[in-house]
């Protein structure tokens, strides 16, 4: 276990706003866990990818960084592969890719650790997290032991799951359980993918993801950004029919339970919102959903773009947009 105090915020999020952190520890086993106390509710943190800190964080920041996995056979054609959740989320889908392993390629390139990919149920291009996990291991903070979480319990829905609510600051993931498999089961039913023959390996899904990725999201190493700002508003179907018959372009996807996904881009497009900045913060030029901070922009000019596209959203269709990305305080409470 080590513990850094008042550092910069920067490399410990994506956004790269200068924010100070008072303190970061960093834990190595569920041993080191065990020694752990803290007075106030810890802000749990992976790689930064989804948080932006609007404030010098006062909350302390804690992060599990161990990162092995086992690989353990199911049956002839299936692995549990249990990773800790310190592990990088992209290095494990390449080494699955080796292995010619299923079930997560079409999640390439999703920045991040694998602790924080079940907490907004990772998903792309037809699959997400919950479609292999099997189960979730979290430190409880105050029953101070591992529980062992089977999926069907953990909640998963769209870009949501239990640890965004009742386990919301209870705990911190330690690892994950995913059932891959030997035998090939290509999703390929997204735009981008459905070129692609029914029969195709493991590397072309992989190696197209990855190409079609880079050419629409920009690389928060080179242009910092947390990847979607916000989640597509799913609405009832009454609600789609009123607002196609006075957008007849509005795209939208009908879910199972008859309601209709909306694409939250095309709704910020509409309002004129590609490549608009305000001062250093804007929508990327190539995918208005992707909020992007040029360099020099600051939490007040977040606030003013972010509040600026969903007071304009919702005037013109009634829709309130969610954001996916957390906006921290300096108690480490998200702001939106
Ligand atoms: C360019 C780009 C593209 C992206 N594309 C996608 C995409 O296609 N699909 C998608 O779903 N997401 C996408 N994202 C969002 C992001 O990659 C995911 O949310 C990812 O899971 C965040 O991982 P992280 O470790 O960086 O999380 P952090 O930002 O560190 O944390 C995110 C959340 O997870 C919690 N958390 C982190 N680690 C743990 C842990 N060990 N235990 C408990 N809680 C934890 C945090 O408390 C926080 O609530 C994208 C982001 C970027 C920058």
């Amino acid at each position: 276990m080590r513990t850094l105090t008042n550092i910069s915020a920067v490399p410990y999020s994506t956004f790269r706003f200068n924010a100070q952190l008072a303190t970061v520890t960093e834990f190595g086993s569920v041993a080191e866990l065990e020694n752990f106390h803290s007075d106030t509710t810890p802000v749990v943190l992976g790689e930064g990818s989804n948080t932006i800190f609007m404030q010098d964080l006062i909350a302390p920041v804690c992060r599990f960084v161990a990162d092995s996995k086992t690989v353990t056979q199911l049956d002839p054609q299936h692995v549990l592969v249990h990773v800790e959740a310190g592990h990088n989320w992209h290095q494990l889908v390449s080494w699955a890719v080796e292995q010619q392993l299923w079930g997560i390629e079409n999640l390439a390139l999703i920045p991040g650790s694998v602790g924080a990919a079940p907490v907004q149920n990772i998903g792309a291009y037809g699959v997400e997290l919950a479609d292999s996990c099997l189960y979730v291991d979290f430190y409880h903070w105050q029953q101070r032991k591992v529980l062992r979480i089977a999926a069907g319990r953990c909640e998963f829905g769209y870009r949501d799951s239990v640890f965004k609510h009742t386990l919301a600051g209870k705990g911190i993931i330690v690892a994950v359980g995913l059932c891959l498999s030997k035998q090939p089961a290509p999703v390929l039913g997204y735009k981008g993918l459905d070129h692609l023959s029914a029969d195709a390996a493991i590397n072309t899904i992989f190696e197209q993801i990855i190409a079609v990725r880079s050419s629409k999201l920009p690389a928060p190493a080179v242009l910092a950004n947390c990847g979607s700002f916000f989640k597509n508003p799913v609405i009832a179907m009454q609600q789609y029919t009123a607002l196609k018959a006075k957008h007849a372009a509005i795209p939208g996807f009908i879910q199972t339970d008859n309601t209709v996904k909306v694409p939250a881009a095309w709704l910020i497009e509409q309002q004129g919102f590609k490549g608009k900045c305000y001062g250093d913060i804007g929508c990327y030029k190539l995918q208005p959903l992707v909020v992007v901070n040029h360099g020099a922009g600051t939490p007040a000019q977040l606030e003013q773009l972010v509040t600026a596209v969903q007071q304009q959203v919702q005037a013109a269709y009634g829709i309130q947009l969610e954001a996916e990305v957390r906006m921290l305080n300096a108690e480490g409470q998200p702001i939106r």
